[in-house]
């Protein structure tokens, strides 16, 4: 890839990727002020009014063209988020793949989901026409992490897109050139306006974006930081949807498929080297299943190697701070009584994590109640599902969970709060467009994805026609006692008996 954007205005400051795998550079980029943050939301804002102006069906035409050159294309952007997060390259496809999908989805059904569309009346109102629809928000700002680089992003991006914004896209300081790429292969397909711009830098651009008067704010990453990007954005009213981190919890009951549920939590816990917002971080087993699960798993989780190499099926840790957090909860976890049934302290070496399974932690250790974002999964045998329930439910975060029973999986289910929960199965929900994405407390509020996602960028507006002069005339200082007394009866007939 190239070692620079295609931005001429660029400030002298600059900041370099490295890859994780072989800390060779892979690019630089830079880091854009507040002014150039200024400025593209002012270019925005002339490229939003063009773009809303477009129909639903021409805008979908550009976002089907754009989803052609990634489609097209998956190999060469997949390298570059391979170069970038240290994902295997494999990884990187299928994320960028699965993408795909959402953005033909909000293509097809914003028109059906945000366009104008008729609304019922009341008795009192029979004499109106009443419609609703859904207009573009104008210019919205979003701010990307970098453990799914296109996939996150794109979830916000191409609904806000199709909902008729301009978007101006802070990628993490992690996956510039990812970010860089998308928008490059979007002003192909749109070359008219700058209706995606990019802007890069690390966490002062992003608070730059929050303070430039976007109309919305669409941020992914930690909890943390979404507590600044809202106080950042409260200065001037910026709403925000926030797609914050999560501590999942997988649930198996004795009726359990083992083997499948060995498996899926093999796979949501590690792959990514485990740096997924909804991967399985803690596991819940029914006493009776306890063992037989256990021993499945490390099975499975034994045969997964993390290293650098092309061969590895787990890449390294993509931010160097993280391997002290990995490292720190594995090590207060066996401080505590907890067992490795899997890895332990020696499993990190350097930036690659080998697959650690940890029994036995107690329940108020940092690698049960934090996020610990690597390889690592605590599995703890509990008495009942109720048990299960009551611990997948003692968290401050409610993004995504998992349950694994033949006969009461959709019941188990309902009990979690949460905002997305898969039925013997992992990871499905993200890969259904129609399904609202997003999670509760600590891990944020707002939705990507689906009908929601595509309300989300939008804002609904009211229009109540008059069609004929009423009967009863209401809002007028003409209104005589007769009438207040006709509709106390009506009232007390429609209303009175409840
Ligand atoms: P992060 O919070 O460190 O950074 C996220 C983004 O915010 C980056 O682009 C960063 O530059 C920017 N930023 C930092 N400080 C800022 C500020 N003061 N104002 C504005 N922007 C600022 O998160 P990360 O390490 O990039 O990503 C990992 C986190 O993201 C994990 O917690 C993970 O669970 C979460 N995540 C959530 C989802 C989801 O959909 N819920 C998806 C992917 C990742």
């Amino acid at each position: 890839m190239t070692t620079s954007t295609r931005d001429e205005r660029a400030t002298a400051d600059t900041f370099e990727v490295r890859s994780p795998s072989t800390g060779d550079l892979v690019g630089s980029f830079p880091t854009h002020t507040a002014d150039d943050v200024a400025a593209t939301v002012a270019r925005a804002r002339v490229a939003a009014d063009w773009w809303a102006g477009l129909t639903f069906g021409e805008r979908a035409k550009r976002l089907d063209r754009f989803r052609g050159i990634i489609a097209r294309r998956l190999a060469q952007l997949a390298g570059i988020m391979h170069e970038e997060t240290g994902k295997p390259h494999s990884d990187a496809a299928l994320e960028a793949s699965l993408a795909l999908d959402h953005c033909a989805w909000a293509a097809k059904h914003a028109d059906q989901v945000l366009g104008r569309r008729r609304a019922g009346v009341g008795l009192l109102t029979l004499n109106q026409a009443a419609s609703v629809e859904y207009r573009p928000l104008g210019v919205v700002g979003v701010i990307g992490p970098w453990n799914y680089p296109v996939f996150t992003p794109l979830g916000s991006i191409v609904y806000a897109l199709a909902a008729g914004n301009a978007v101006v896209f802070k990628p993490s300081e992690f996956t510039p050139g990812t970010g860089s790429w998308l928008v490059e292969a979007f002003a192909q397909v749109v070359p008219e306006h700058p209706v995606f711009q990019l802007i890069t830098g690390d966490g002062s651009t992003g608070a730059a974006l929050c303070a430039s008067g976007v109309d919305k704010v669409a941020f992914t990453g930690s909890t943390a930081t979404a507590k600044k990007v809202m106080a950042g954005c409260s200065e001037t009213l910026t709403p925000i949807v926030a797609e914050c981190g999560g501590k999942d919890a997988l649930l198996v009951d004795t009726d359990a498929d083992l083997d499948s549920a060995a498996d899926a939590a093999a796979w949501a816990g590690m792959a990514n080297a485990g740096q997924s917002c909804i991967g399985t971080e803690r596991v819940y087993v029914h006493a009776d299943v306890y063992d037989a699960f256990v021993e499945k798993l490390v099975k499975i989780a034994r045969e997964q190697r993390a290293g650098t190499d092309p061969d590895a099926k787990i890449g390294p840790i993509t931010l160097p701070s993280q391997v002290e957090t990995i490292r720190r909860h594995i090590n207060d976890a066996l401080r505590r009584g907890g067992r490795a049934a899997l890895g332990g302290p020696d499993a990190v070496d350097g930036n690659v994590v080998q697959p650690c399974i940890l029994t036995n932690v107690p329940e108020d250790s940092p690698a049960v109640t934090e996020e610990t974002f690597g390889p690592t999964l605590t599995v703890t045998k509990v008495r009942d599902m109720d048990d299960a329930v009551a611990r997948a439910n003692a968290t401050t975060y409610g993004l995504g969970a998992a349950v694994f029973s033949k006969k009461r999986g959709a019941e188990i289910a309902d009990r979690l709060r949460c905002g997305m929960v898969a039925v013997n199965a992992v990871f499905n929900f993200p890969q259904i467009p129609s399904l609202p994405f997003g999670g509760v407390g600590d891990s944020g509020f707002g939705r990507i994805h689906g009908p929601d996602g595509l309300r989300e960028f939008s804002y609904a507006r009211s229009v109540a026609r008059q069609r004929f002069t009423p009967p009863l005339a209401l809002t007028t200082f003409a209104r005589t006692a007769k009438t207040d007394s006709l509709v106390a009866k009506i009232m007390t007939l429609l209303h009175g008996r409840h």
